[in-house]
């Protein structure tokens, strides 16, 4: 693309930061970025191999070994300027998103100021690292736990959210005294660039935030494999989440992971209709639908069946697909080729087993990578939309009898990331706010994702949490100091 629409041209970036510097992979290997609604090449990425990589690692260490003796409030304070930062820089910080991610100008808007939120929280969180005093076991005995940052910390993260996913990773081990090198998804590199940029203009010093690009696999496998990385956070699909954990066994590094989810969304019959459907609306159809807490299944009681589907197709038949840049655009391009065909196979396996399109046009008459918004109804818990997160704008109904049912309905599946549920009837909410076995539930409300708040899955959806006091304890170790003869 020869001239991007930025205000502050310098924000992008077409190599990686690593110890202070732009650099270019060693053999000069590059490769492209694209945009997903036109196809148009952006630009291009170094292409990082295996000494690339090491050397990022070791400029890591020794950023580390600066950043670990400044005070709590110094570190507060440059995560406070990169959070003002990406606030003056939000409309570019956005184009770039769309331009390489898709999603709806206003959504990345959204995205931008949630993902500095995470460095706002953080360096509030940075000055409040305590520890504890325990009584002694002897009357001379003194027993102190300081926290200590993990050390050097791995980054590697997914194109959905491409500014927030790191700014999550990014606040809490910085705010705790680690150094970090980030992998962006191929596919959203210039956000994080752009992030390194703004994270280099708040005076952040060398070494401590890097972001390198390239080859996943060699990446992922030299990140693993060094004993100098202390701590690797991934978020990303389950398959690669499993692998990754497996690599982390080698020099027993500590492990955070975002995975992927199947979340539940249950309409009990005494729910608000209207609030349920907002709710729907929001969790199923924001980045059109391509977020790990999308709602993935529907589970509707008998006696509000009806209503909530005449309600919800024509809450859907108020979007609008189209370019991310375009006015009123809700819903635009998927990601690439192979999440429109996921789609598409969903479809077609539910309609082979008995669903009814009751909204929506035929998925397999997508243009490019755009695909029109689709409701189905007559789901069952065999289809593959009920197995697989569909990552995109399907919404399937499953009807359902009485509460036992959906409770079992909803946890029958080896993931456990977010919920949701709507009632009315407080009882109800607590029984089943217990009886949902998922690491975050939404209770009339669709949208559940805060920097205050505890972020992570259970079951194969991960291990970890990111935001809240929470996250900012995945980089820190407890050193127990036991003083005696006083
Ligand atoms: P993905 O294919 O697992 O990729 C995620 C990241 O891992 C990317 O940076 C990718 O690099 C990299 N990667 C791929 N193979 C790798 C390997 N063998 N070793 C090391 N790194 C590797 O997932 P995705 O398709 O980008 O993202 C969608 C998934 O993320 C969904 O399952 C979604 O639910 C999940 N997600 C979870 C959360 C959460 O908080 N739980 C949040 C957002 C997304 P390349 O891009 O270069 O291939």
């Amino acid at each position: 693309m020869s001239q991007l629409p930025l205000q502050s041209a310098e924000l992008f970036h077409q190599n990686c930061y690593v110890g202070g510097e732009w650099v270019a992979a060693t053999s000069g290997a590059k490769l492209e970025v694209d945009n997903p609604a036109s196809g148009e090449i952006i630009g291009n990425i170094p292409d990082f191999d295996a000494s690339d990589t090491q050397h990022a690692i070791a400029a890591a260490a020794e950023g580390f070994q600066q950043w670990r003796r400044t005070s709590a409030t110094t570190r507060s304070d440059h995560l406070y300027r990169w959070y003002q930062l990406m606030l003056d820089h939000s409309d570019d910080l956005a184009t770039l998103m769309t331009l390489e991610q898709g999603k709806p100008l206003a959504e990345a808007k959204g995205e931008v100021l949630y993902a500095a939120s995470f460095l706002r929280w953080f360096a509030e969180e940075a000055r409040r690292a305590y520890g504890d005093t325990i009584p002694g076991s002897t009357p001379d005995q003194h027993i102190i736990v300081t926290r200590q940052p993990v050390g050097v910390s791995a980054a590697i993260t997914p194109w959905n959210f491409p500014a927030a996913m790191i700014t999550r990773k990014a606040g809490a081990a910085l705010a705790a005294g680690c150094s970090m090198v980030v992998k962006p998804a191929e596919a959203t590199p210039y956000t994080a660039l752009a992030l390194a940029h703004l994270s280099q203009q708040a005076g952040i010093p060398a070494g401590v935030f890097n972001v390198i690009t390239g080859n996943p696999v060699i990446i992922g496998q030299t990140l693993t494999s060094s004993p100098t990385v202390r701590k690797l956070s991934f978020t990303g699909s389950t398959a690669v989440g499993r692998k990754l954990m497996a690599q982390c066994a080698e020099h027993i590094q500590k492990v955070s992971l975002e995975l992927g989810g199947n979340a539940p969304f249950i309409v009990f019959d005494d729910a608000d209709l209207d609030q349920a459907v907002a709710g729907a609306m929001a969790s199923k159809f924001r980045n059109t639908g391509q977020t790990c807490v999308c709602a993935n299944r529907f589970l509707v009681q008998d006696g509000v069946h009806d209503a909530f589907v005449s309600k919800l197709a024509d809450a859907m038949s108020k979007l609008q697909l189209g370019d991310g840049f375009a006015e009123g655009t809700t819903q635009s391009a998927l990601i690439n080729r192979a999440a429109v065909e996921k789609v598409q196979q969903h479809y077609s396996n539910a309609i082979q087993q008995g669903a009814t399109r009751v909204f929506g046009p035929e998925p397999h008459d997508a243009q490019g990578n755009f695909v029109a918004p689709v409701l189905l109804t007559g789901i069952n818990p065999d289809m593959q939309i009920c197995q697989e997160e569909t990552f995109g704008p399907l919404a399937g109904i499953i009807r359902f009898d009485n509460e036992a049912q959906a409770i079992q309905l909803a946890n029958d599946t080896p993931y456990g990331l977010a919920a949701y549920f709507y009632s009315q009837n407080i009882h109800r909410v607590w029984r089943v706010a217990d009886a949902l076995e998922y690491g975050m539930v939404g209770i009339n409300e669709g949208i559940i994702s805060n920097p205050s708040a505890p972020f992570g899955g259970v079951k194969e959806s991960g291990l970890g949490r990111e935001g809240a006091r929470e996250g900012m304890a995945e980089y820190e170790e407890s050193k127990y100091l036991c003083m005696g003869g006083a």
